[in-house]
C-alpha cells in the first residue's frame, strides 16, 4: 500500500493524509483528521445525534437478528409449514 498516512492525536490511529489537516499548535504542526475536525465544529449536539444513528442502527442490526433467530422457533411457522406439505 502506497498511501500516505498520518497519526491523528485526535483518534489516536492513522488516516490517509487526504482525509487530514494539519493543525499548527504550539508544540508544533500535528495531523488530524477532517472528520475530527468537522465533528468539532458542529458541537457536541451533533456528536449525540450521531451517536444515537450509531446506537439505532446497532438495535436494528440486533432485532434483526433476534427475530431471525425466533423465526424457526416460532411454533406458528412451523405448524403452516407441516400444514403445506403434502
Ligand atoms: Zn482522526
Amino acid at each position: 500500500m502506497d498511501i500516505d498516512t498520518a497519526f491523528c492525536y485526535h483518534c489516536r490511529r492513522h488516516h490517509p493524509l487526504v482525509e487530514m489537516r494539519q493543525i499548527a499548535s504550539k508544540g508544533g504542526k500535528k495531523w488530524r483528521c477532517i472528520k475530527s475536525i468537522q465533528a468539532t465544529k458542529q458541537g457536541i449536539a451533533a456528536r449525540d445525534a450521531f451517536g444515537r444513528q450509531v446506537t439505532a442502527m446497532n438495535s436494528t442490526k440486533q432485532s434483526q437478528i433476534v427475530k431471525a433467530t425466533l423465526n424457526p422457533l416460532n411454533p406458528l411457522n412451523q405448524e403452516t409449514r407441516t400444514e403445506n406439505c403434502p
